[in-house]
């Protein structure tokens, strides 16, 4: 009789985890395409039945993000327009430019449209569902499950809450964090046809204290930013509710009565060209400047799986530290790095999970900080 010979055969490997990414803004999509391409089961749930330009148009990304960006296969020209470095700081007296100071940003910009496209645009048919508002999460049978607005439910091995400055996710997870107004806000236009030849680089202009306009050129025209302090009953009277209600004041909530405040304001402040910038353009937004407790953790086990939080999800941040969407990016990378550990390598997830959130909370908490010291800087914000 012969003995029979079985061979060495590896074990069957473990299914790749199913991972709920809540949001398709920027943060949620760089995390679903990163985790796609590392091998793992994903769905993205996005609110609205398309995304509109929420948290900022102008968005300057670092080193390392754009870095993220280029693994994912996105050549920067696609959402790169003007390949400028240099941001000019520039002191204005009397509405002229009294002093400038050059500097060179280690990263590129783009915008918020831009990049939310060549993000989604990738995004495989199937994986972004839109229109789906999660409202609730909890341990079903021992998974993670998402609970929608429409009382349908998914459940998933891992929570990935994306979902911005008014997520869901903290609230439910971390829900002593709540958001505090700032005193002051980000005035936003969009000029199109509005004539800037000259302009090429970011400048920022600060012509006194409590007051500084950023302007940079975006595909069909320039990009601006205004920050100007607001009473949170000011802010009610011009946007038509709270700054903590009104996260996000769109176009339709411009009051007439806000965009006459805001270029009475450019024509008293800024040199003529800047304000004719102001005047001229219709499309306008707002942004209350917002401030939360610093984060202490990014992972909760929930059941026998995992929920984080991502991005704005955790930790919201000054518009000036320009390092929203950086963190969101840096963040998912680094998700996608623990999460492939734990799958190729069987390593352990709550520690890969634990390892990712000592790297990472660092940088959130910094950055939270960074707000209110570079707001007191330029004579912004109550804090
Ligand atoms: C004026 C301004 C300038 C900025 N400049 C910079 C900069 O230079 N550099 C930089 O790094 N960052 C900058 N930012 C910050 C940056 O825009 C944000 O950090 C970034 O957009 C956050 O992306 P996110 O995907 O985490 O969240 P969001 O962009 O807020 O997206 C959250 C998404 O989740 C969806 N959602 C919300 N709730 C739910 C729910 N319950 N269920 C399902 N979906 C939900 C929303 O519809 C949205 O699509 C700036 C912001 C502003 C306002």
């Amino acid at each position: 009789m012969h003995a029979t010979f079985t061979p060495a055969v590896a074990g069957p490997r473990p299914r790749p985890l199913a991972v709920a990414v809540v949001g398709g803004s920027l943060t949620g999509p760089v995390a679903a395409l990163l985790l796609l391409q590392a091998g793992f089961d994903v769905t993205v749930y996005e609110a609205t039945p398309t995304s509109t330009p929420l948290g900022g148009g102008l968005i300057a990304l670092e080193h390392a993000a754009l870095d993220v960006l280029d693994r994912l296969g996105i050549d920067q020209h696609e959402f790169v327009t003007h390949d400028s470095e240099t941001i000019l700081q520039i002191a204005i007296r009397d509405r002229q430019p009294a002093h400038t100071v050059r500097r060179t940003y280690p990263g590129r910009n783009t915008t918020w449209t831009l990049l939310h496209r060549a993000l989604t645009a990738r995004v495989p048919a199937g994986v972004l569902r839109t229109g789906m508002r999660v409202t609730g999460l909890s341990a079903h049978t021992g998974r993670p499950t998402l609970w929608f607005s429409d009382a349908g439910s998914t459940s998933a091995d891992l929570v990935v809450f994306a979902d911005g400055r008014s997520s869901t996710g903290r609230h439910l997870l971390d829900p002593d964090r709540a958001l505090r107004y700032a005193g002051y806000v980000a005035h936003r236009g969009i000029t199109t046809g509005v004539p800037q030849p000259d302009l090429r680089d970011f400048l920022r202009l600060d012509p006194c204290p409590g007051a500084q306009f950023n302007v940079a050129p975006v595909p069909g025209g320039c990009d601006w930013t205004f920050y100007l302090g607001c009473t949170a009953q000011e802010y009610r009277q011009h946007f038509g509710a709270s700054p903590r209600r009104r996260l996000f004041a769109l176009p339709q909530h411009v009051s007439p009565a806000a965009r006459a405040h805001v270029d009475s304001r450019a024509a008293e402040l800024l040199p003529g060209d800047h304000a004719a910038i102001v005047r001229a353009t219709e499309n306008r937004m707002a942004v209350p400047v917002l401030d939360i407790e610093p984060p202490t953790r990014m992972v909760w086990p929930v059941g026998d799986g995992h929920a984080v939080l991502l991005g704005d999800a955790l930790a919201p941040v000054r518009p000036h530290t320009a390092r929203g969407a950086n963190n969101g990016i840096e963040q998912a990378a680094g998700l996608t790095a623990a999460l492939t550990q734990h799958h190729k390598y069987d390593a352990d997830l709550g520690a890969a999970l634990r390892g990712w959130q000592r790297r990472h909370l660092p940088a959130a908490i910094a950055a939270v900080q960074q707000g209110p010291a570079i707001g007191n800087r330029i004579g912004l914000g109550t804090t």
